[in-house]
């Protein structure tokens, strides 16, 4: 019988290094999928059509909205953003355990539909640390730095919901958190083949 792939769920603000942190994770487990989200914000530098995010006009998220293809979806930053069911359902189905890197009310859907997914918080060490990385990022505006800042602060009240919290101060501790975390999680008896024959 194959496993069930593991849902992996990890949120935290803009400039807390999920990403970095997701891709150091893939790089060692590269059975582990990454989900896709589609996007209605334009594309950043550098960011690529189906890599980054499938970017789509506001009419053609609606559409996925209406077709039910999305498995959450949330308004973040005055954009919308979700996650294109089919590709995690085929990945669990096949026993690949998928990441899915999206915000606090995109999160709390999933748990609703997903109760056995992995919720993982990824932190900054300070507030103060993190709009210093959002500036240094150099890929937003004043007033787009300001509205993350703000979110980040909001989403905090939502952090007790999510099982583990990973302060991201330094990228090598925070890797081996994460990873270790996995590996735990894997060794839940719910995910062991454990009968012998
Ligand atoms: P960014 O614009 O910096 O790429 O992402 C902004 C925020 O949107 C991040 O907090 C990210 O986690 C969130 N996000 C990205 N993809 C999704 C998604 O598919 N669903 C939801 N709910 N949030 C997402």
């Amino acid at each position: 019988m194959i496993r069930q792939g593991m849902l992996l769920v990890v949120s935290g603000p803009s400039g807390a290094g999920k990403g970095t942190l997701c891709k150091a994770l893939m790089g060692k487990y590269q059975e582990v999928r990454y989900s896709i989200s589609a996007t209605t914000r334009p594309p950043r530098t550098g960011e690529r059509d189906g890599e980054d995010y499938f970017f789509k006009s506001r009419e053609e998220f609606e559409v996925m909205i209406a077709q039910e293809e999305l498995l959450e979806w949330a308004p973040v930053h005055d954009n919308y953003y979700g996650t294109p069911r089919l590709p995690v359902m085929e990945a669990l189905a096949g026993g690949n355990d998928i990441i899915l890197e999206i915000d606090v009310q995109g999160a709390l859907q999933v748990k609703e539909k997903f109760p056995d997914a992995v919720f993982i918080y990824i932190l900054p060490p300070s507030m103060k640390e993190l709009e210093q990385r959002l500036i240094n990022r150099g890929t937003d505006s004043p007033e787009i730095i300001a509205k993350r800042m703000k979110n980040a602060v909001g989403e905090l009240a939502y952090v007790n919901r999510y099982d583990y919290v990973i302060i991201n101060d330094s990228m090598d501790a925070a890797a081996v958190k994460l990873e270790a975390v996995i590996l735990a999680e894997r060794c839940r008896p719910k995910r062991v083949d454990y009968r012998v024959d």
